[in-house]
């Protein structure tokens, strides 16, 4: 087995740093080695940042052990997307997972997890699958729950942490787990933000100094929407729409208020909970961002929408 417990331990801590397994049958060991059966999981395609490290510093603080997961998915990339210059940072990612308590860092390759190459069964997300994200990105939430089956049957994980920045896949996630019966938990946690309010995301490192100065009117645009959820749809719509159309810069793919379960727009009638959602190109770079809100008296932006049947 690979055991990079020593180069990556933290060092001010007297703890071993991570074991690192890179084929399945490493992964076996060391994940037969935790002791419990109270491990918690979380799905990264590294390039870590702050939002990966809150998640697993939120899984750190309810589970007995941690397995992060760093994998590269080629089968959510479409042909003309950015596989091949997506960042890879593993030493960095390492330094992350050290020092966040990680216990078992799964980093395999594409051939480990696809023992056959092209698998000839996949998940299918269905027709929310089609919406929003999969009306730009076709195939790519069916090759996302594939990898996301896989890794959880894999790591044998309890629970399993998502970020609210990807509602549509957290969604999915749920969806899958409740529709198929996986007998797993799946936890949300809160979109973290730059200073500014951008969303982090490791594909932010695509973007120009002038490209950052754009990326910001996402979250803006957003904000804006969720300052009018007293007022009902029309009035969130229209206030974020007013911060992209002062931004000619972002390319708008989408810009939504829709039901958190369902991802149709929510009709102008409709108080509860809803997820205003914007896609944009800025420069070269596609970038997604949410709000979860309350619309109606006393409503306002969520962190995250609060547990659901879903979940069960
Ligand atoms: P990725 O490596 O981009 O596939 O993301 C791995 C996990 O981290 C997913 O569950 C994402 O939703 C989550 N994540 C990514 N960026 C953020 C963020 N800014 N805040 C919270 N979670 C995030």
């Amino acid at each position: 087995m690979t055991d990079t417990s020593t180069s990556y331990a933290a060092a001010s801590e007297n703890r071993p740093g991570p074991v690192v397994a890179r084929t399945r049958e490493e992964l076996r060991a060391a994940r037969g080695a935790l002791p419990g059966s109270d491990v918690a999981v979380v799905m990264t395609m590294g390039a870590l940042h702050d939002g990966h490290a809150t998640l697993i510093h939120e899984a750190r603080k309810r589970a007995q052990h941690v397995v992060v997961t760093i994998f590269l998915n080629p089968l959510q990339f479409g042909p003309k997307e950015d596989l091949s210059r997506y960042p890879r940072t593993f030493d960095d990612d390492m330094v992350i997972c050290a020092r966040e308590g990680v216990d078992l860092v799964f980093h395999p390759t594409p051939d480990v997890v696809y023992l056959d190459g092209d698998p000839g069964v996949r998940i299918s997300a269905g027709p929310l699958g089609d919406v929003l994200e999969g009306q730009s990105r076709p195939g790519h939430f069916d090759g996302m729950l594939t990898v996301v089956s896989k890794l959880m049957h894999l790591t044998r994980g309890t629970s399993f942490y998502y970020g609210q920045k990807d509602a549509q896949q957290l969604l999915l996630i749920r969806r899958m787990v409740r529709d198929l019966d996986f007998g797993v938990e799946v936890v949300s946690v809160p979109t973290v933000r730059e200073s500014d309010g951008l969303a982090m995301s490791s594909r932010n490192t695509y973007l120009t100094e002038s490209d950052r100065e754009t990326a910001v009117s996402l979250s803006r645009a957003l904000a804006a929407g969720a300052a009018a959820a007293t007022e009902g749809p029309s009035a969130v719509r229209r206030a974020a729409r007013a911060v992209l159309v002062a931004e000619p810069l972002a390319l708008v793919d989408y810009l939504v208020l829709v039901h958190p379960d369902t991802l149709q727009d929510v009709p102008e009638w409709y108080r509860g909970e809803a997820l205003l959602a914007v896609a944009a190109r800025v420069g070269t770079t596609r970038l997604i961002d949410n709000q979860p809100l309350v619309l109606g008296p006393g409503g306002g932006p969520l962190d995250v929408f609060p547990p659901r049947p879903l979940d069960s």
